[in-house]
């Protein structure tokens, strides 16, 4: 068996802490790896390279940062299919889900090429009597960024990209389910132009992470996982004095109005609600069809698309829908949600409890399910399960279905499906959720506007890519600056009047 190292200062590094976590093939449900965990010792290590590093990197002008940036897009295409495959076994996800993983990081990678572009300060001549002022923007220093399972190559990408492009070092810590992406991504940075220790991977659990909050030295965390931990994280971090942004769980709404194009919105809900095996923040959840008539006609138009679904291991084939979920402890935590919600009384249309698969019965597979007559009680309902499960919750009419948005704790992502400008119009503007989509079921925002939710799904001010990067991994610095005028009068800077 493999055991997995840190990348440090430019090299593979292998643990020293003694202890590992396993890294499992979700699809055999064998172990393939073991990764190291880091002590607070071994980060400080990472820290002391960074920072030695750091200011040489940030003495590079924007221009030739950038070039990094356009040279490691090249090598992500390169190696795209390499990427993919890592990622997928060690996550479960299929190829092209995979690959779109490597692309949606890349495409924030892209924007980052901006650079010089975006982080051009403020000027304003003659503020007063030879008085001018302007603004820059200037790189924190060490900075450090914790990232769930989920997207193991997208959202290291759009931290460590725009942080290093504003002329940071940047430690990462990644989830230590699929770590394999996040190495080879510090290599490629590297095999584009990046001088050592401005980018390291740190592997590690709770320990590598208190070890990050606690560093003087670190500037600023970025986060990205569960609520709980981003609420602890977020609190720690800023009572130390640092910069942090922590962005949370889900728990996505998607209203389908009586109008709506019902093959769509099923559509819609498909991909949405069973893509990558319900394990994305922007997955939607909760189905809420307004009337019961739209509730029946949607229940019938999932019913046999849920039935059709392919589940399967990123090995087999183009066909397949959704592979496993992480681990066997999110497979039985998703199984016991499942049973929670048969036990608080909602009607089970899609049992996918005994789902197996021939050949893998040991991996962690989780069958389709699909609860209907779901109320705002039930903890499959207030809970995220981040599994391949679909509540719907019915109501009445539009204000009460917007009210099923408005009052859930989490307000990461929302969807309304309808044929009427004037509720789509409504709704983007009332709903208290940060991505909306209008007959778009998964809204995530390209690179060059900004990702982030509002309630408990983010904690902090500034949003993921986008111009929102750039302030979060810089200060702003300003300078105020006189020079007297020595220009009199005959004096000898005078020019000599034109005839
Ligand atoms: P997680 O919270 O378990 O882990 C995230 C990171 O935190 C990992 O690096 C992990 O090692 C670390 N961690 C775990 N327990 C910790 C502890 N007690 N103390 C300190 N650090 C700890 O999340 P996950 O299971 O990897 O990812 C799934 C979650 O991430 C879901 O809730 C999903 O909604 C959320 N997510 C949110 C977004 C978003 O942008 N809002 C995007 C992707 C995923």
């Amino acid at each position: 068996m493999q055991d997995l190292t840190h990348y440090m200062n430019g090299a593979h590094v292998a643990g020293t802490s003694g202890r590992f976590a396993d890294v499992f093939n979700p699809a055999t449900g064998e172990v393939q790896a073991r990764v190291p965990l880091a002590n607070a010792a071994e980060m400080d290590q990472a820290v002391q390279f960074a920072a030695a590093a750091q200011p040489k990197w940030a003495a590079v002008n924007p221009q030739r940062r950038a070039r990094v940036m356009m040279k490691f897009v090249e090598l992500l295409h390169r190696d795209m299919d390499k990427l993919a495959e890592a990622l997928s076994r060690e996550h479960g996800k299929t190829l092209p889900d995979a690959a779109g993983d490597v692309q949606r990081g890349l495409e924030v990678v892209e924007y980052c090429i901006g650079a010089p572009q975006l982080l051009k300060g403020e000027f304003t001549d003659g503020a007063g009597p030879g008085i001018d002022m302007y603004s820059m923007r200037q790189a924190l220093g060490v900075c450090a960024g914790i990232t769930p399972f989920n997207f193991p190559a997208m959202i290291p990408m759009w931290m460590f990209a725009p942080a290093i492009a504003c002329g940071n070092a940047f430690i990462l810590k990644p989830s230590e389910r699929d770590p394999s992406v996040p190495l080879m991504l510090a290599e490629l940075m590297e095999e584009a132009g990046l001088p050592k220790g401005i980018l390291q991977v740190v592997n590690g659990d709770k320990e590598a992470v208190d070890a990050i909050i606690d560093h003087d030295v670190i500037q600023s965390i970025g986060f990205v996982g569960s609520t709980p931990i981003a609420e602890y994280i977020y609190g720690r971090g800023c009572s130390q004095g640092k910069r942090v942004q922590c962005f949370g769980g889900a728990k996505n709404h998607m209203i389908i109005m009586p109008d709506a194009d019902m093959d769509q919105a099923a559509d819609a809900l498909i991909g949405a609600g069973y893509g990558a095996a319900g394990e994305r923040c922007m997955a939607i959840s909760v189905a809420v069809p307004v009337g019961e008539e739209t509730a029946d006609k949607l229940i019938e138009k999932l019913k046999p698309r849920i039935d059709a679904l392919k589940v399967g291991p990123y090995t087999g084939g183009n066909d397949v829908d959704y592979g496993p979920v992480v681990t066997a402890a999110a497979k039985a935590n998703i199984l016991k949600m499942v049973e929670s919600g048969i036990a608080q009384g909602a009607e089970l249309v899609v049992d996918g409890r005994d789902f197996s698969l021939q050949g893998y019965e040991e991996g962690f597979f989780v069958g389709p399910h699909l609860f209907d007559r779901v109320t705002t009680d039930m903890d499959i309902y207030q809970k995220e399960i981040f599994g391949p499960v679909l509540s719907v919750v019915r109501a009445q009419d539009y204000e009460e279905a917007l009210a099923l948005a408005m009052d859930h704790e989490m307000g990461n992502g929302t969807a309304i499906y309808t044929r009427d400008g004037d509720a789509a119009r409504d709704f983007a503007n009332r709903v208290n959720v940060g991505m909306i989509g209008i007959n778009v079921p998964i809204p995530v925002p390209l690179a060059y506007h900004t990702f982030g939710g509002w309630k408990k799904s983010v904690f902090g001010d500034l949003n993921q890519h986008g111009p929102d990067a750039f302030k979060f991994y810089t200060r702003t610095k300003t300078v105020t600056s006189r020079w007297p005028s020595g220009i009199k009068d005959g004096a000898a800077l005078n020019f000599k009047p034109m005839d």
